[in-house]
């Protein structure tokens, strides 16, 4: 396996509030990778910073070979590294494929997108049902999968998902996993975020465990789900 992703020593602030410290994790190519924690413990900052949306303070973020630390977003977006955001963020008033070129902005070939656009629809079917539906009247659900669906469309090698399963329920939570699993057998290299650390462990290679912005533990998934502290604290 080879790196494709390294975090080294990163230490985030907003103002006064230190969000990371000190944070190391490793994503291989092709692994699935978790980050689990309570609220507020800097998962979501870790996401950010990949994707460049925020900027650390100190330490460094390598992308297959490259230091990224300090490069703009848009290019983080062109050398592979796509980010579905915490509460979705699609954009409301655009139909579903509007949104879904959107996420092809940093690509020209227009037979091309359309080909991975028809992806996404066999994939996320019930996205294909509504591709002039305005994505703000899409369900919670089928909003997760555009969000999905619009990262993928720059055809990232690592994909940044923070709490897919947020606020959705069960049966879709569910559909929104499998897809998860079918994404990783199509080669997608993927750190996810999640509350439901159950569920995440369940299709993760290995964890990390962030508490209040420190990494203090890590393995793999299967010796988590059956680690006390793990269980204590997150698997409820
Ligand atoms: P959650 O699961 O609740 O989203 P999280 O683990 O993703 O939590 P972060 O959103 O990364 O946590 O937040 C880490 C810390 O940084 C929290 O204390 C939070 O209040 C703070 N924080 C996050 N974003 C900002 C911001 N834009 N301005 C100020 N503080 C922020």
């Amino acid at each position: 396996m080879t790196k494709l992703l390294e975090i080294n020593n990163l230490f985030v602030n907003y103002g006064g509030i230190q969000a990371l410290k000190d944070v190391n994790l490793i994503v291989e190519t092709g692994e699935v990778v978790t980050l689990i924690g309570a609220n507020g413990a800097g998962k979501s900052t870790t996401l950010r910073a990949i994707s460049r949306l925020i900027n650390p303070r100190r330490g460094e973020i390598i992308y297959n070979g490259r230091n990224i630390t300090r490069r703009p977003s848009h290019e983080v977006v062109q050398l592979g590294i796509a980010h579905s955001p915490e509460g979705r963020r699609v954009l409301a008033r655009q139909t579903v494929l509007d949104n879904l070129e959107l996420g092809a902005y940093i690509r020209s070939n227009s037979a091309e997108i359309k080909a991975d656009i028809n992806k996404q629809f066999q994939l996320f079917p019930r996205l294909a049902e509504r591709r002039h539906q305005l994505a703000g009247t899409l369900s919670g659900g089928e909003q997760q999968m555009l969000a999905i669906a619009r990262a993928l469309m720059s055809r990232p090698k690592l994909l940044l998902l923070d709490e897919p399963s947020l606020g959705l329920a069960p049966a879709i939570v569910r559909e929104i996993f499998s897809i998860i699993q079918n994404l990783r057998a199509t080669g997608v290299t993927i750190l996810l975020v999640e509350q439901n650390a159950n569920l995440a462990l369940q299709i993760a290679d290995r964890g990390y465990v962030l508490e209040a912005g420190c990494i203090t533990l890590t393995g793999k998934a299967s010796d988590f789900l059956n680690d006390q502290r793990v269980k204590q604290a997150y698997l409820g």
